[in-house]
Order: C-alpha cells, then sequence, then structure tokens
C-alpha cells in the first residue's frame, strides 16, 4: 500500500488524535497489479466527522449505518476502493485486535459487493509496524500480508520497518551512509528503473551497481553509436563494432562493475507495454532522456503508482538556432526528484501544455549535440564529464530517497556546466496542478 506523501501528513496525526473515541480515517483507494503483488494506492482521505460516531460497547469506534452508505455511494461513483485506517498506541509491532477483525470481516465483503472492481482493506498503524486485513478484487480471501509505504521528509519509508539488530538500526540512524546491514540491505532490496540509456543513464546505472542497488531496470531501444563514446564511459569500441543495444552492452559493464546486481534490460520505449510493466515494479524511476514527451509520459507513470521519480537532462543552447555553426550561449543541465505527493514537474512549470505543443511540431529541437549529430551528421560533444555531474547528483537523490542521509528534496538543481556551478532552486506545489489532482495514485484504469 502506498500513501503519497501529503495525505501521511494528515493520516498520521489524525489516527493519533486524543479523543472520545478512537480515530478512524478512510481512505479511497485504486490499484495497480505487479507481479509481485498487488499495489493500493490511497488517493484521497475522508475523516469522518463525529456525529458519524457511536459510542462502541468492545474496542474501536463503530459509525452510523446512514454514514456507511453516503461514504459507500461516493467511492463507487468514482471507481475507488475503501480502506479504514486507525492506530493501537504504544507498540513497535501492532497487532490486530479480536474486534478488528471481526469488523473487518463483516465489512470488507460487503465493501466488494458495492464496489467489486477494486481493493478494500482495514489497517491498523503501530509506531513503526502497520498490520490489517485487504480483499483484493476477484477474491474472497481476506490476505494479512501488507506492508505499508510513505513518503515523508524526501525519503521512502516502509512499515512494518526492517527486523534489523537495534545496535545496526542506531548504527544506520547515526551514519546512514555507513556500508553497513541496514544501509545494505535497503538497497539490497531495491528495484531502479533507469530510462534512456546515453550520456546520463549509463552513469547513473554504473554508479546505482557500484552502490549495490539490488535491480536496476535498464530501458532503450536503441543501438551503441560512435556519438555515445564522447557522452559516456559505460560504452567502448567493441560494443559499436557489435552493433549492440545499449541495454545488452550496459548490461555486460555492470555485471563487470558488480556481479551481484541483476540488471534487466528493456529494448523498447516509453510509453510501450513492456517498457510500463518494468516500470510499474520499480521502487524509483530515473528518466534520463531528451524530450518532454517522454519527461511527460514517465511523469505520469510515476504518479499513477506513486513511484518517486527523478528526471535529469542536459540542454545546449546555440546563441542563434537557425545558424548551424552558432556560437554556444548556455550549457544548462537539470535534477529534479518528484516524490509522490510533492511538487511534479507540472506543478513547477517544466512541463506545460505549450511546450509540448512547440516540441512535437518543432523537429529541430535544441537538445543535446550528440541527440542532433545522429541526424544532421555533425561531431557529437563533448559532454561525458557534464552528463557525469548530472548523473552524480541523480544517484545521491536515489540515496537520499533509500537511505535519508539529508533533509528534504524539495530543491531542482539547476547546473551551469559552462561555469562549472549548481544553484538550487525552491519548488512548490500547485494546488491546482492538474497532474497531480487527476493522476497522482490514480493506479490502473478500470474498465467496467
Ligand atoms: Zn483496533
Ligand atoms: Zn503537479
Amino acid at each position: 500500500m502506498r500513501v503519497p506523501s501529503h495525505l501521511w501528513e494528515q493520516l498520521w496525526p489524525e489516527v493519533r488524535r486524543p479523543g472520545e473515541h478512537e480515530p478512524v480515517v478512510f481512505g479511497l483507494v485504486s490499484h495497480g497489479v505487479t507481479p509481485r503483488g498487488t499495489i493500493i494506492l490511497v488517493r484521497e482521505l475522508v475523516m469522518p466527522p463525529p456525529t458519524a460516531f457511536v459510542r462502541a460497547a468492545g474496542h474501536g469506534a463503530k459509525w452510523t449505518g446512514a454514514y456507511n452508505i453516503a461514504l459507500l455511494n461516493e467511492t463507487l461513483e468514482r471507481g475507488l476502493g475503501i480502506v479504514i485506517f486507525h492506530y493501537h498506541p504504544g507498540r513497535a509491532d501492532v497487532q490486530f485486535s479480536g474486534d478488528d477483525e471481526a469488523s473487518a470481516r463483516q465489512l470488507l465483503p460487503a465493501f466488494q459487493v458495492v464496489a467489486p472492481g477494486r481493493p478494500h482493506g482495514s489497517i491498523v498503524l503501530g509506531e513503526s509496524s502497520a498490520t490489517g486485513l485487504i480483499l483484493l478484487p476477484n477474491s474472497s480471501t481476506l490476505t494479512g500480508e501488507i506492508s505499508l509505504r510513505f513518503f515523508g521528509d524526501g525519503n521512502v519509508v516502509t512499515f512494518p520497518r526492517s527486523k534489523a539488530k537495534p545496535e545496526d538500526l542506531l548504527l544506520h540512524r547515526r551514519q546512514p551512509l555507513v556500508a553497513a546491514a541496514v544501509s545494505k540491505s535497503r538497497l539490497k532490496d531495491a528495484t531502479i528503473a533507469v530510462v534512456g540509456l546515453s550520456g546520463g543513464g549509463t552513469q547513473v546505472a554504473t554508479q546505482l551497481a557500484a552502490l549495490g542497488v539490488g535491480e536496476i531496470i535498464g530501458i532503450d531501444a536503441q543501438r551503441v553509436t560512435g556519438d555515445n563514446l564522447v557522452a559516456t564511459d559505460a560504452f567502448g569500441w567493441a560494443d559499436i563494432l557489435l552493433s549492440r543495444r545499449k541495454a545488452t552492452a550496459l548490461r555486460s559493464k555492470i555485471w563487470w562493475i558488480n556481479r551481484r546486481v541483476r540488471f534487466t534490460p528493456v529494448n523498447a520505449l516509453v510509453p510501450e507495454r513492456p517498457a510500463i510493466e518494468a516500470l510499474k515494479r520499480a521502487d524509483a524511476v530515473i528518466g534520463c532522456v531528451n524530450n518532454l514527451k517522454s519527461r511527460a509520459d514517465l511523469q505520469e507513470i510515476a504518479w499513477r503508482y506513486c513511484i518517486p521519480y527523478i528526471d535529469i537532462g542536459l540542454g545546449l543552447y546555440p546563441l542563434d538556432p537557425d545558424d548551424e555553426l552558432s556560437e554556444i550561449a548556455a550549457i544548462s543541465g537539470n535534477v529534479f526528484a518528484a516524490v509522490p505527493g510533492g511538487p511534479c514537474l507540472w506543478c513547477t512549470g517544466f512541463l506545460t501544455q505549450e511546450k509540448l505543443e512547440k516540441e512535437a511540431g518543432n523537429a529541430n529541437r535544441s537538445y543535446l549535440r550528440t541527440t542532433l549529430s545522429q541526424n544532421n551528421r555533425r561531431p557529437a560533444a563533448y559532454v561525458s564529464s557534464f552528463n557525469g555531474v548530472l548523473a552524480a547528483l541523480a544517484v545521491s537523490d536515489a540515496l537520499q530517497l533509500l537511505l535519508g542521509y539529508a533533509p528534504s528534496l524539495s530543491v531542482r538543481k539547476q547546473y551551469d556546466a559552462l561555469s562549472g556551478t549548481i544553484a538550487e532552486i525552491a519548488v512548490q506545489k500547485n494546488p491546482a496542478c492538474p497532474k497531480c489532482s487527476d493522476v497522482l495514485a490514480a493506479g490502473e484504469p478500470l474498465w467496467q
């Protein structure tokens, strides 16, 4: 189950609020299916008003039938499922009570009758754990195998927390970057998808391999060309001689760096089916693509399934775009980590409908000379080191997401390659952002 950061910020204090009755919060949820299991995505929270509750005889809260019906109707109309959250204080390893279980066994099948296409559940949260019962679509069996992921303070937190020894946890809290038990297992358990295996993406992948990330999914449909050699150190002359696909060539390279890392090559383009299926099961996506259309697609997929999306891009801007031999006015790069519930590429104005239309209508984009050179037979630009700077910043953001070694990520980093400096630009969520309201945690569309 995944909870975007802005909803977690409301959910966590609300379930722990002291009051007359045990506070209950309803999550309206969508879902997505991956080979590893079902991802339940919390799209919205409903805090029931005090009038909805009736005094309960046993443990916990009960609410009125009228409120139940109103909530169910609203949920059904919107094609969403219902997950009931509450909290048990004082225990690290939280347990479902007998009352909790009895009420879940009664309520969840009733929810399913009304909204059969979505999952429903009842979750109890503890200090650093979560448990409960879930009823998946097309199933009559309740399952208790749950992990809950939320995004707070720029890192990914999973309940229940790992069962590490107390001394290992203490070491990790104090020195998260030391390659010891906790940080090693967090990296080993992670799957990171890298999209676009040219100058930036290849250097991202090799650095992730060195860190010991468990699985790297490399997505690119192209073959290695001569232009790639000055853009990255990850390919060699033999890759060109053998006309190897980028994803395949990178797999060999990664194996030499760290043979414990699983590298999964995907020879496809986003948004082709194999690429989307691979992205859905990633814990983070790093986009190293050279056009806005692909960025828009990646941002949408990441938001649908609540996956952190780190975007890098390098632009080389001539003084006069119409002059083949124009001098360079600027070489500028961007790194931005979008964490579900925080600002997205649309919030920040990095993506706009206008920019996308302009790109679609204008084939001669002022992006990397390496890309242009393939069409125009111009020499490629020496940008391996510039790509390397951006790759290193993106990998650091990924490390921050997984290990939490620094404060929050809500800045965009702008790299000026001519001066060799990086500026931090504050980013803010746009409350009117259409993508954040329509797409975030939307999961897979339901066809009914
Ligand atoms: Zn309870
Ligand atoms: Zn947004």
